[in-house]
């Protein structure tokens, strides 16, 4: 080969790398822009979910720990951390926050005996919680599992035949897809205790699957657990902002709302 070719070969090589590094920084810099522009765009329509009142659910607690995964991790603790965090998204957009628990406990009185009647009333409770206060949504915060090791991604639920609970998951699941690109699922229609028994549309939220060893380690790194609180929240934003009903027309609700003002709070920890 003669130098002069080979001189023009290490010309074009290092031509082609500049060119590949400048594909990478630009589509970094488009990506940068367009996650900048959904955040502008969830922050323009957080006033919808100003004095809306919503609970959030850390599934599990106590002596139900829920899933659990292969290096120790429990969906319990898990939930609590998403759930914690979305409740301070929420609160700080204005809306009115009850959460069913704050720290690792059950909602199940302590005397009462045996794990059926436990669970039936901790969820008993949690639903009560939310019946009582006239919530507007309901968003319980779960851990998904499988004896498939590979399955990952989030996946939502919600009551067949609930269309507001159907809307405010496909938000959700949307953002979660958007956040974390790792799932092209759909909401699903199951028929469960809370959704049944919530008087308002509510969403399980799985925010992965505990039984994915990768997925486990990042489900327990507190950036991706403020990633899927805040997945979670742009999706209640956008779920509210497309509903035309505006909030405090209940005299009930009223009452909830003021107890909130009294009490100088946004986010009520039981
Ligand atoms: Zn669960």
């Amino acid at each position: 080969m003669s130098p002069t070719f080979i001189r023009a070969f290490r010309v074009r090589k290092r031509h082609v790398a500049a060119l590949v590094a400048l594909v990478f920084i630009a589509f970094y810099l488009v990506r940068l822009c367009e996650i900048r522009a959904g955040r502008q765009a969830v922050e323009a329509q957080a006033w919808s979910v100003a004095n809306r009142v919503i609970v959030v659910d850390p599934g599990h607690g106590g002596s139900d720990p829920g899933a659990a995964g292969k290096d120790g991790a429990l969906e319990k603790d898990i939930t609590l951390a998403i759930g914690r965090r979305l409740a301070d998204c929420l609160g700080q957009a204005g809306a009115m926050v009850l959460l069913t628990r704050e720290a690792d406990t059950e909602l199940s009185d302590p005397a009462t005996t045996g794990q059926a009647a436990k669970k039936r009333e901790d969820l008993t409770r949690r639903v009560d919680l939310a019946n009582a206060n006239r919530a507007d949504l309901y968003l319980s915060i779960h851990v998904n599992s499988s004896s498939s090791p590979g399955r990952r991604g989030a996946q939502t639920f919600v009551q067949p035949g609930s269309a507001a609970g159907k809307m405010a998951a496909e938000f959700i699941q949307a953002e979660l897809a958007e956040t974390f690109k790792n799932t092209g699922r759909r909401p699903v229609e199951v028929d469960h205790f809370i959704t049944r028994n919530t008087s308002m549309p509510a969403v399980i939220v799985e925010t992965g699957y505990i039984t994915n060893e990768a997925e486990a380690k990042l489900l327990q790194d507190p950036d991706y657990q403020a990633k899927a609180a805040r997945a979670i929240y742009a999706g209640v934003v956008k779920y509210f902002a497309r509903m035309s009903s505006s909030p405090g027309e209940d005299p009930g609700k009223e009452e909830v709302i003021k107890t909130f003002r009294e009490n100088q709070t946004k986010v009520y920890r039981p």
